[in-house]
């Protein structure tokens, strides 16, 4: 944290006054009220005020108390708020005699960092279980210092009017706590109780359970019972089920369209985390934090059908009130809660909407009559290098701005396609929006939109620019094209990749950038995915790259993983047909010649030099697995496996590289001969790829005397290939960056994107 050190020069003076401005996360998080009670507690008179920036502070009495005041302040601020800057001048004594919250005077100015969603506190949990308080067993009990935030904001300030619960004026109870400094819930905009407030009830068919604690008991007895229930929850619909009743889960998958993609586990406390899956410290650090993600880890017990062929787990903890109450007492320690979509679309967030789009999942709906204004998903880490690491970045997070360190023009990035995620910059900051989704259908791109007006103006952004994919299918891509007025800048895909790596290192000049990961548009028009990269935030220059194999069928090769072993194997001149071979095997000989057909005669083909193509590949090679139910299912079970083989010198296959082009037939022809040791073969295989990157960022070293390395790309979620290809790395003396709060997968892309824009907007290479 920078401090002004002016505060500490002072010479010794019985009564003196500071002025302290504080920015980050202050507002909205019970930060105002903190500060009324810290001075009041040292006996210092003042006042506190919000203010456009973040929070001002004039407080006077003695030195010492002052001095310990501000070290209370930087050290315990409320669990919510997240000081990023803090700076503390001495001033004249006015000669006050009290301490008050002032009113913002520019009540009509954006003054709100707006905060993410915050979980329950412990002093609400506290009362929601206290038979004698007012919000026993209430829901919707929250403070200052805890509830709903991002998700209910209409419009700034961020006051009760212009939130969703407007709907429901103040009794005189709520209002005297509102009103009152002292108390925890002084301006806290969602405050409400059973008199008051907004309601759950629980409706099963025609029939309805009204009453927040019969509806939620009578949910918990239909969980105990095996049924699915869609839970309203703070950014969406949750689908619920006991996780440990494998019925139920069947059912859910069944219903689901969802085949074997994990499915999250919110479990009641830590001690049943620690029970299901291997906690780190930082990963138990990561679980409790005020984010609440989802956190994968190794798993240590079994819950048939929640996670098919994965050695991890995702867990998260109850985050509302209500979660609380839906554990209190009941049977089960682990609920899945899968967002409540069909597929990949946003999550459901309106009630009439989940009425008819639910109503196929669900035997049960528990809903409650506040509006969701904003749908957010939850969010995803995992822990690497003793640090949180984002793979989904949505609630708890979105839309806390990102600090970029230098000041950038307002500019808009709309990201990719898959797992799309924008943002807008201002200042020195960028603004994630919340996880969108897979930008695949009208429904996602509604919810783009309609977040992108939320977001301009909660943060009064008017981009002058819109950066976008090169990809001219992307639907993100397409809107940016569409839009008038303001000044269009394509980044290709890789290079974005990279950027978004430095920016969040806050990285400037020439680096080497590893991207690897499923599909990215080149500028050949080919599909890209194994780059390795010379580039600044101006331009890249693509040094060196996997060799292209034509792959059969587009899309559909995605799934059919099977079509790119064949890809991979023609290409090495391996005869498929021949047995013992897998696809031989397991292919039918029709399917198998059909495609050998297309790629010999180049019909529907696309050549790509993509990495996921390549671990998909492999995977069938081995026979691991032929048909990819979710995106990235092969290389995880490969990764899997890979990480299960416990030895020091793995040896990894020959592989070559002519010219620019890293060649793997050579790789490939080995893995042929070794599909009756998985285990080994793909252990062999991460290892190839990590001495590939060595190799590749060593030959760039010699020739261009850089020596920081970025990695980054979907590929990069893979730990077992990260941590190798890091251990290489940084023994032969690279630097080396990673992702932490961005994603490394497409939803960390229009960082990148962001970043490349500001540079050729400042440096005026945009204009011709
Ligand atoms: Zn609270
Ligand atoms: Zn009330």
């Amino acid at each position: 944290m920078p401090w002004s050190l002016d505060a500490w020069q002072l010479t010794a003076r019985m009564r003196t006054a500071f002025s302290i401005r504080i920015r980050g996360v202050v507002q909205g998080v019970g930060f105002r009220p903190f500060v009324y009670r810290l001075a009041r507690a040292h006996s210092l008179a003042g006042w506190v005020i919000n203010a456009e920036a973040g929070v001002e502070v004039h407080v006077e009495g003695t030195e010492e108390e002052l001095q310990a005041f501000i070290h209370e302040l930087e050290t315990k601020p409320p669990p919510a708020a997240q000081i990023t800057w803090l700076d503390v001048q001495v001033e004249e004594p006015e000669g006050l005699s009290e301490f008050t919250i002032r009113e913002s005077l520019r009540r009509d100015r954006p003054t709100v960092r707006i905060s993410p969603d915050l979980p329950v506190c412990n002093a609400c949990l506290a009362e929601l279980f206290d038979p004698h308080d007012r919000r026993y067993l209430y829901p919707y009990i929250n403070c200052t210092n805890c509830g709903p935030r991002y998700t209910v904001i209409l419009g700034l300030p961020y006051d009760r009017p212009f939130t969703t619960m407007n709907r429901w004026p103040l009794d005189e109870y709520c209002a005297a706590e509102y009103h009152d400094p002292a108390n925890r819930r002084f301006h806290a905009q969602p405050v409400a109780c059973p008199a008051c407030g907004p309601h759950y009830e629980l409706r099963v068919d025609a029939e309805t359970v009204r009453g927040d604690h019969a509806s939620v008991r009578r949910t918990a007895e239909l969980l105990v019972a095996g049924k699915i229930v869609a839970i309203k929850g703070l950014g969406g619909y949750h689908l619920a089920c006991d996780a440990r009743n494998s019925a139920a889960v069947r059912a859910l998958r069944e219903r689901k369209y969802r085949k074997e993609k994990p499915f999250a586990l919110m479990v009641q406390n830590l001690e049943a985390a620690r029970e299901l899956v291997e906690l780190s410290s930082e990963a138990e650090q990561a679980l409790i934090a005020v984010a609440r993600p989802i956190v994968l880890a190794p798993a240590r017990a079994q819950l048939p059908g929640v996670a098919p062929d994965c050695d991890e787990l995702g867990v998260m903890l109850p985050y509302t009130p209500l979660h609380h109450l839906l554990f209190d007492g009941a049977s089960y320690d682990a609920l899945v809660m899968t967002s409540g979509n069909l597929s990949e679309e946003p999550i459901a967030s309106r009630n009439e909407e989940v009425a008819q789009r639910l109503h196929t999942l669900a035997d049960f709906f528990l809903i409650h009559n506040r509006k969701i204004q904003t749908r957010v998903d939850d969010s995803v880490v995992r822990t690497f290098e003793g640090r949180e690491r984002t793979l989904r970045r949505s609630r708890g997070f979105a839309p806390f701005p990102i600090d970029l360190g230098i000041p950038v023009e307002q500019i808009l990035a709309c990201g990719g396609e898959l797992k799309n995620v924008f943002c807008l910059t201002k200042d020195h900051y960028a603004v994630l929006s919340q996880h969108i989704g897979d930008l695949e259908n009208l429904e996602t791109l509604r919810s783009f939109e309609e977040t992108l007006d939320h977001m301009k103006r909660f943060f009064r952004i008017s981009p002058v620019a819109v950066a976008y994919d090169l990809h001219p299918r992307y639907l993100s891509t397409r809107l940016a094209l569409s839009m008038e007025g303001i000044e269009k800048i394509g980044v290709q895909h890789h290079h974005a990749h990279i950027a978004s790596c430095m920016a969040e290192n806050r990285l400037d000049g020439k680096v080497i950038g590893v991207a690897l990961d499923g599909t990215g548009y080149g500028t050949d028009g080919k599909i890209w995915g194994g780059e390795f990269l010379v580039c600044d935030y101006a331009d890249f220059e693509r040094r060196f790259h996997f060799r292209y194999v034509p792959l059969a069928g587009g899309d559909t090769a995605v799934r059919q993983v099977w079509r790119s072993a064949l890809a991979y194997l023609l290409d090495a001149g391996c005869d498929t047909g021949r047995v013992p071979n897998v696809l031989a095997e397991r292919v039918p000989a029709k399917a198998r010649g059909v495609v050998e057909k297309m790629i010999a005669r180049r019909i529907n083909t696309v050549d790509t030099s993509s990495c996921g193509r390549l671990f998909d590949a492999v995977a069938a090679i081995l026979g691991i697995r032929l048909e990819a139910n979710y995106e990235g299912q092969a290389a995880m079970e490969l990764e899997a496996l890979a990480d299960s083989f416990v030895a020091r010198d793995i040896e990894p296959y020959p592989f070559d590289v002519t010219g620019g082009e890293i060649d793997f037939r050579e790789t490939i022809r080995h893995l042929a001969k070794d599909f009756e040791n998985t285990t080994l073969a793909s252990a062999r295989f991460h290892e190839t790829l990590a001495r590939v990157i060595f190799e590749i960022c060593g030959r760039i070293q010699t020739s261009d005397g850089l020596n920081r390395v970025c990695l980054s790309g979907g590929v990069f979620q893979n730990f077992t290939l990260l941590r190798s290809t890091v251990d290489l790395l940084r023994r032969a003396g690279f630097e080396v960056f990673l992702h932490a709060r961005v994603p490394p997968n497409d939803g960390g892309l229009c960082l990148g994107q962001a970043a490349i824009a500001n540079r050729r907007l400042q440096s005026g290479l945009c204009r011709q």
